[in-house]
């Protein structure tokens, strides 16, 4: 039998976060209502004069540098012409003849290790409206709407090498790039209101051939699931189409989500956009001044992050991966180890108890009302005895509801640890001559009846008492 690998590759639309739009001044803000935000520039009137936004070219300069690309010094924009309902002005605005970045790439994680996957090309453009359609998927539409607030957003469209083989790594690559968008801040990458989007190629190859098969591309996937789902469905198909001994039509195809299958949407014919210059923009020229002040502004990245944090911080790689993947939370980690030196516990802390409350509520660390020097007094309190762990966490919730500071909980709350000897000597000895059965089993050398007393302490003073102390003090007590 055949085996069969598959050849994939991405294009990701990514919309910058510029205050206004590519050529005009209007607002790029989401979620506004409907053709609000539309001016005779971005609606392509009679008679309008576009400017280019500097911020677009920055942030798409930054992009660039930060995916490993060479920039290109002298470029322009074209008019790649079609008309589509959604692109009133009948030509889209893009890079055609010359991508402002070339040859990048960026590495990922895979089983078999780190893997580079390239970048061909960055271009800048400009995006598109938007589509409503009525129903429950475009396939079955009764009508559509369209809303130009999106049309002039800057976009910048990544496009990689074939050198994707499995889904996974897809979703990899795609995380990836997301990770280095945030970091540098040019796109809140926010793939539910569709500032990253994603179409993918694929195509399927018989394994240890070098030929490309005929590809399918799928349009506008515009989540991590929908990435993962459609390009397994897509491998699977076309590897079945193979075996049935028909060919695979290059096509486009779209993905229903609802019934977990991609659909063709149109043959792909090559049709010719009449590209030419577009004769009111001009030139983008990129001198070295200009080009240093960029890449000056390049910040540390997140593999870069995440290997000093394996190096410097004698973090496990998996630690630093977490950590790393998102800007806020690495940076709540670091403002944090500034007050607490001891990087694994409050590693630990983050990724068991502040992740599993940011994601039940769904919020960023700047969202969330603890602040890092907060936390670090929280841990500094568990090292020092003062609070058992258990006891900890409830304290850490209400930090994240309130903001309170953990002292403050601890005293009104009443949580702190008892280890007053004297205390506990009576509680020990109460709880003792209550339980004569569990102390006989002791004797006789039942060791877990040991556990059975102490727990029987812990209840009794709400898990406060220290569990060192209380330890010591039942052993010495039945040594009596
Ligand atoms: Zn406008």
């Amino acid at each position: 039998m055949i085996m069969y690998e598959a050849v994939i590759g991405l294009e990701v639309h990514v919309e910058l976060k510029t205050e206004s739009k590519i050529f005009c001044g209007c607002s790029t803000r989401f979620g506004a209502q409907a053709n609000s935000q539309v001016c005779p520039i971005c609606l392509g009137m009679p008679g309008i004069l576009p400017r280019l936004n500097k911020q677009a070219v920055e942030h798409a300069m930054l992009a660039c540098l930060s995916l490993n690309c060479d920039i290109t010094r002298h470029g322009r924009l074209d008019r790649k012409n079609y008309y589509y309902a959604d692109m009133p002005k009948g030509y889209q605005v893009s890079q055609v003849h010359s991508p402002i970045g070339l040859r990048g790439h960026v590495e990922i994680e895979t089983e078999e290790g780190t893997k580079k996957i390239g970048i061909r090309q960055i271009h800048l453009e400009e995006d598109a409206g938007k589509l409503v359609h009525e129903g429950e998927t475009i396939s079955v539409a009764q009508g559509s709407l369209v809303d130009l607030n999106r049309t002039g957003v800057p976009l910048i469209e990544i496009v990689s090498d074939p050198d994707i083989r499995t889904p996974e790594e897809a979703v990899a690559y795609l995380d990836s790039l997301k990770a280095v968008l945030q970091y540098i801040g040019v796109s809140d990458c926010k793939m539910e209101e569709g500032s990253l989007r994603c179409d993918g190629n694929i195509s399927v190859r018989p394994k240890g051939s070098t030929e490309f098969g005929p590809k399918a591309e799928i349009k506008n996937l515009n989540s991590f699931k929908s990435l993962q789902k459609s390009l397994e469905y897509e491998i699977n198909r076309q590897i079945k189409t193979l075996q049935k001994g028909e060919k695979v039509v290059q096509e486009t195809r779209t993905w229903d989500e609802n019934k977990e299958i991609t659909l063709s949407l149109r043959n792909k014919e090559f049709p010719d956009y009449r590209v030419f210059a577009d004769p009111e923009l001009g030139y983008i020229e990129i001198d070295d001044a200009w080009l240093e002040a960029v890449k000056a502004r390049v910040p540390e990245l997140p593999r870069a992050k995440r290997q000093r944090f394996i190096e410097k911080l004698g973090l496990p790689a998996y630690d630093a991966e977490i950590l790393t993947k998102d800007k806020e939370l690495a940076g709540f980690f670091e403002e944090t180890l500034k007050y607490y030196l001891d990087a694994k516990k409050l590693s630990n802390w983050i990724m068991a108890e502040f992740m599993k409350l940011l994601n039940a509520s769904q919020s960023t660390p700047s969202q969330s009302l603890v602040k890092p020097e907060d936390l670090a007094s929280l841990l500094k309190n568990i090292d020092k005895g003062e609070i058992s762990h258990k006891i900890a966490k409830s304290v850490f919730d209400e930090m994240f509801s309130t903001g309170k500071k953990p002292e403050e909980i601890i005293k009104e709350k009443g949580y702190a640890q008892i280890s007053d000897q004297g205390q506990l000597q009576a509680i020990v000895e109460k709880v003792v001559a209550g339980n004569p059965k569990s102390v006989e089993d002791y004797y006789n050398g039942k060791e877990k009846a040991l556990g059975f007393l102490v727990g029987q302490i812990m209840k009794e003073t709400k898990g406060q008492a220290n569990p060192q102390l209380v330890n010591d003090l039942i052993k010495e007590h039945l040594a009596k």
